[in-house]
């Protein structure tokens, strides 16, 4: 026997048995998009190396070392897109989509980034995305988040914790930076090697430092809010208003400045305590500058990522209620006629209930182990179509679930009763 191949690691297979999460997750987010006026873009997930490299910034943990990066054949520098908005950015500045206009857009596909593959993190992931072009105002800031939080509400996710942050604007940062890079020069060997060599690239990336020995260090450096102009600090006040007004709990984390550069003014992030130590489920912020930054005109933006997997596993954690997708019933067969038959007879149920997941057994074999299959297949009825039935013209329905009594049912009446048992109502 030749050696099996194995998926890519830190790449998985989402099985069936996984997949009725992904899809209630799927189902509800473009519910929840929908009820926002939110309308779907979908962008290709290779791209020009160089869009990655000016949009996430070339000093960021993505570019820097995560890039899944080759020549194609023509010997043209490509990349795996390790996140949606640079992308999103790029098609709505090449189809002049953001000219004079508000676009409320959201996306969903995989991203790649070479990780180190963990618990919660892998080289490819799945994210939910959503950007406003062409506001300013903190109100579409709290949008999102409302956004945000009615989608984990209708998912019954619970124990979300809300942090936000304001990063002020690049000028302002730049003041902060040379506050930050003043502090931690004055601290050089007790930085690891890689926020030493983060002081002087891009100090503000070492607040974002996992190493828990830093953690005092970081803890006392300057904070951002100290460096804020009068519009930044409105922006802020504005943003914890809305958020106050709409119920919604949240922290300020003054040391939240999040991986990706592009970001001005507003960051936040959800996190959880059920994951283990990654525990950030969705992140976003507001990027004014990134649409000018890559050839568009000076356009406001905002909006935020939603690790898939991850809010999938905290689904499973915490036990969700979700989408049934197996069939709702298994016609079982036997016999010639029957079985000659029964590809008519599955396909007239399905012509008259569009809606029913309709398994049709195959491989033949006794009732005895066609009814074994039916009950492993989670079915909620069993057809039985015999010689017996074909003669007739009827099926028998039998109820695998609770203790109702098999019936048997003219084929024309079949619809209607199976819907009835099923409470179908479409
Ligand atoms: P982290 O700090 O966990 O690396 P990040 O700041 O790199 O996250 P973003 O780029 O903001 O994350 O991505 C948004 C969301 O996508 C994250 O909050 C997380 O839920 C998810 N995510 C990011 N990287 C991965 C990954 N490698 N595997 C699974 N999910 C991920
Ligand atoms: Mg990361």
């Amino acid at each position: 026997m030749s050696q099996r191949i194995q998926s890519i690691r830190g790449m998985h297979d989402v099985l069936p048995a996984e997949n009725a999460l992904w899809h209630t997750l799927e189902r509800v987010a473009q519910e929840v998009f929908a009820a926002y006026g939110y309308e779907q873009i979908r962008v290709p997930i290779m791209e020009h190396t160089g869009l990655f490299e000016r949009g996430v910034g070339d000093t960021t943990d993505i570019v820097e070392k995560e890039l899944y990066t080759f020549e194609d054949r023509g010997g043209e520098r490509m990349s795996l897109r390790p996140e949606g908005t640079a992308s999103v950015v790029r098609a709505g500045v090449q189809h002049g989509l953001l000219h004079n206009a508000t676009q409320r857009l959201w996306y969903v596909g995989p991203m790649f980034r070479y990780e180190r593959p963990q618990k919660g993190r892998q080289r490819q992931f799945h994210q939910f995305g959503v950007e406003t072009f062409g506001q300013t105002g903190p109100d579409v800031d709290v949008e999102q988040i409302a956004l945000s939080a009615r989608l984990f509400a209708r998912l019954g996710i619970r124990g979300l914790r809300l942090e936000i942050n304001t990063l002020g604007t690049p000028a302002e940062r730049q003041i902060y930076r040379d506050a930050l890079h003043a502090y931690f020069s004055n601290h050089f060997d007790a930085l690891d090697a890689d926020s030493q060599r983060r002081l002087d690239r891009n100090p503000l990336r070492i607040l974002d430092s996992k190493n828990p020995d830093l953690a005092a260090l970081i803890a006392g450096a300057p904070t951002l809010t100290d460096y804020l102009g009068e519009e930044s600090a409105a922006h802020f006040q504005g943003l914890c208003d809305g958020i106050k007004a709409l119920g919604i709990e949240y922290t300020v984390n003054p040391r939240l400045v999040r991986g990706l550069d592009y970001y001005t003014r507003t960051v936040f992030e959800w996190l959880t305590d059920d994951l283990g130590a990654q525990n950030a489920v969705c992140s976003g912020g507001r990027f004014d500058g990134l649409v000018e930054q890559l050839g568009g005109s000076a356009t406001p933006a905002t909006g935020f990522a939603m690790g898939v997997e991850r809010v999938v596993a905290l689904m499973a954690a915490q036990g969700v209620a979700i989408d049934d997708v197996g069939p709702h019933a298994y016609l079982v067969h036997q016999g010639d006629t029957a079985t000659g038959r029964v590809t008519a007879v599955a396909e007239g149920l399905r012509d008259a209930l569009p809606w029913l997941r309709l398994r049709v057994h195959a491989g033949g074999g006794s009732f005895k182990s066609q009814f074994k299959k039916a009950d492993r297949s989670g079915a909620r009825l069993a057809l039985v179509f015999g010689d017996d039935e074909a003669a007739a013209d009827t099926i028998q329905i039998k109820p695998l679930t609770d203790d109702r009594e098999q019936e048997v049912v003219a084929r024309d009446d079949a619809p209607t009763r199976i819907a009835a048992l099923l409470s179908h109502t479409d």
